[in-house]
């Protein structure tokens, strides 16, 4: 196979990237190669092979081989920008290695008041007992975020839409903000992935994602990667290295097969979400839809200017309930597992409550409606959309009748 042409758009290169014949010999995926040895044919060959620290020479298991190599390869091409990948064992991983990656003690840190819940807890557990100092900031105030930074501040870590509020921030404003101070900025991307928003091109230093969610996308796998450009590779693979981050080939196998389908499955997902959210904010159990893919959403402008694309993942909340009445909802469901994680091409649903992971100065955030507290968070699977809304629509019914 010739390798595709350079210019190849986002959903070809899905398919065609990291597909080196050297890698993957006769076969279309790479195949698994177990290893923590590598055989040396001479002393010659052994002495050379440790000279060279280099992405996709054999030295030893720890540094991966072609299986790995050629997953890290495709998310590189993937990336508009990247020089290159890190494989970490999950997502959260990848997060606590980019940073580990940029920080050291004294430095501060500024967070997206809407990041991550893991996120959020390694900040101000991990890195403050190493004396990293997190600051949280309202991502939808720029002048405040300006405000924040100080001689210390060193890096940003940004979320574009924000975890289960699912706002969406300027991230080209936030990270050009951040590169004027200074500061290298670090994207947690799982939600949009470079075909959704290029991380890189958008100005940031460091785009994050979990692979456990889109690209492995069939809920059995758990993998992050960090793509950088050439000095934060270096930086990136030289800590990873140093961590003894390292993913199995088998799981990287998975990964890779996954991806070659992520940009239908997320074709689809997107398109039933869109219907969903429309179905959802004619209901009258419904409070407010959070999803930025949503035309007359707050943040739809936005969205529009900076995005090629979302996914299936969104947020609600219900009007004027209780928790028992969002038990009674959710446990009526039956297309919609009840479990975390998302992306996968099945259908789930977890209920969530922001208001204590987030700062006190910043809640409610400015997109959230009135009182109502009972948050639903949907990640919408490959199912046919009529049968998830008819699904919705029986469970609004039990709710009622409780
Ligand atoms: C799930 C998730 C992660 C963590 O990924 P794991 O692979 O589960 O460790 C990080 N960021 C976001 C936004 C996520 O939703």
């Amino acid at each position: 196979m010739a390798k595709a042409p350079k210019d190849a758009r986002p959903d070809t290169k899905v398919v065609t990237a990291g597909r080196r014949p050297e890698w993957t010999g006769p076969v279309v995926n790479p195949p698994v190669w177990r290893a923590s040895t590598h055989l040396y044919p001479d002393m010659a060959a052994k002495e050379d092979g440790g000279k060279h620290n280099e992405d996709g020479r054999f030295f030893y298991g720890r540094r991966g081989a072609p299986t790995q190599w050629a997953l890290a390869e495709a998310l590189t091409e993937l990336e508009p920008g990247a020089h290159g990948t890190v494989l970490y064992p999950s997502g959260v991983a990848a997060i606590a290695g980019a940073l580990l990656a940029v920080l050291k003690p004294g430095d501060v840190l500024l967070v997206t008041d809407n990041a991550y819940e893991p996120s959020r807890t390694m900040a101000t557990g991990l890195l403050a007992r190493m004396g990293i100092e997190s600051r949280f900031f309202d991502p939808l105030d720029l002048d405040g975020f300006a405000a924040k930074f100080c001689e210390r501040t060193r890096a940003v870590l940004l979320e574009s839409p924000g975890s289960l509020t699912m706002e969406l921030c300027d991230v080209p404003a936030l990270a050009a903000i951040a590169r004027e101070k200074g500061a290298v900025s670090l994207l947690d991307n799982t939600w949009a992935s470079p075909l959704g928003f290029p991380a890189l091109t958008h100005g940031c230093d460091i785009a994050i994602m979990s692979l456990t969610k889109h690209v492995g996308g069939h809920s059995d796998l758990m993998m992050g990667s960090a793509s950088a450009g050439k000095r934060w590779y270096a930086r990136l693979r030289q800590t990873a290295q140093a961590l003894g981050h390292v993913v199995s080939p088998d799981d990287a196998a998975l990964a890779a097969r996954g991806l070659r389908t992520m940009a239908v499955r997320l074709e689809r997902s997107t398109a039933s979400a869109l219907k969903i959210a429309r179905w959802l904010e004619s209901q009258p159990e419904v409070a407010q839809v959070m999803c930025p893919m949503l035309p007359g959403s707050p943040d739809h402008d936005l969205w529009q200017r900076d995005f090629t694309g979302g996914c299936g993942l969104f947020s609600f909340v219900l009007k004027g309930r209780d928790s028992a009445a969002r038990a009674r909802f959710i446990d009526a469901l039956t297309l919609f597992g009840i479990g975390y994680s998302w992306g996968g091409y099945e259908s789930l649903v977890v209920p969530f409550d922001p208001a204590p992971i987030r700062s006190e100065t910043n809640w409610p955030p400015a997109h959230w409606s009135g009182d109502d507290t009972f948050g639903v968070r949907l990640s919408i699977g490959l199912e046919d959309p009529a049968d998830l809304i008819a699904d919705l629509d029986q469970a609004f019914t039990t709710m009622e009748q409780g």
